[in-house]
């Protein structure tokens, strides 16, 4: 068996062309332009360069971004100061607060001043929170994104026995609330799990959500299984970043996976971007539903 590829790229272009498409329809009827605001504190080269992917994806959406630069050595006050600011601020829908945070920052502390209305990351406590309780709230993005990928190619959800291996508040946890929210039977992995090869050949729908270089080899995968791989390593030696599943070896046995690069991280911005729409269309009081005739 070789298994499809899962084109996050090519999803992620459809889904930002739609986006782009309602943007321009709230903002000819509202006079509304969607604005995102990231917070970017500290000097983590690979943060300022998300920074700037998200601003370049934003503006070819139509969405506004502004990006508010915080010195690695500033106090924390300078960006609850700042968040307080965009929190009040009604031309800003989205906040977007970079992570992570310099080490002398209160991270969880800081996350949980910002408004629920406009954490389009998803990853303040109180959206997390909500998903928890099963209310509206907006989704951590890259696993929104993993979701997102599976529906768009119609791959069932209900009633599938999903593994998400890897637990951060970020990523594998949120995926797991989603998987179950979509009605799947969710076990979750970490590092204290003894045995993960036993328990990831039983998944319909294997998640890693790791960050270690092709932990999960082809023989840890059930035959037909569908294969979401998150994760984004740096290997030295090797050309490309690698996932957290050994792709050749994986490929043989899944019936559909995400390659790294190209899969799961493409997704996460153009969920970040639809968020800010829906923020956006929530404030002014404008329903993004097709116009029905
Ligand atoms: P993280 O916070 O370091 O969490 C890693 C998780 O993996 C932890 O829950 C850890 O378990 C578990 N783990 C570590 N070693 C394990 C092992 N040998 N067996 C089973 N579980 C193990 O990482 P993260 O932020 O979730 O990111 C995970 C990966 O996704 C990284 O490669 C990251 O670059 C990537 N990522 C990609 C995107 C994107 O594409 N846009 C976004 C976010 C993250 P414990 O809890 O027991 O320590």
């Amino acid at each position: 068996m070789t298994a499809i590829l899962l084109d996050g790229n090519a999803t992620s272009k459809a889904i930002r062309a739609e986006i782009a498409r309602d943007t321009a329809r709230l903002t000819a009827a509202t006079g509304v332009v969607p604005k995102l605001a990231a917070i970017l504190a500290g000097d983590d080269p690979a943060s300022a360069t998300y920074v700037q992917m998200k601003a370049r994806a934003s503006a070819k959406a139509g969405i506004e971004s502004v990006t508010y630069p915080i010195t690695n050595d500033a106090p924390e006050s300078e960006v609850r100061h700042r968040l307080a600011q965009l929190n009040a601020d009604p031309t800003v829908h989205g906040i977007l607060i970079q992570h992570p945070l310099p080490k002398h920052m209160d991270e969880p502390s800081i996350l949980s001043d910002l408004s629920a209305e406009k954490d389009v990351d998803g990853i303040a406590p109180i959206s997390l929170g909500r998903l928890v309780a099963g209310l509206d709230s907006f989704h951590s993005c890259t696993p929104e994104g993993m979701i997102e990928l599976l529906k768009r190619y119609n791959l069932p959800i209900a009633g599938k026995h999903a593994v998400v291996v890897g637990r951060s508040v970020i990523l594998g946890k949120p995926l797991a609330l989603l998987l179950l929210a979509e009605n799947a039977t969710v076990t979750i992995c970490h590092s204290r799990t003894p045995n993960l090869a036993e328990i990831t050949r039983q998944a319909d729908i294997l998640c890693a959500a790791v960050g270690r270089p092709e932990l999960i080899k082809g023989d840890m995968i059930k035959p037909g299984a569908v294969v979401l791989d998150a994760g984004y390593n740096k290997v030295e030696g090797r050309a490309k970043d690698v996932g957290d599943v050994e792709f050749e070896s994986a490929l043989q046995v899944a019936s559909a996976i995400t390659p790294v690069p190209g899969g799961v991280g493409p997704m996460t911005i153009a969920m970040l971007l639809r968020n800010t729409l829906t923020a956006a269309a929530r404030a002014a009081g404008f329903s993004l539903e097709p116009e029905t005739v």
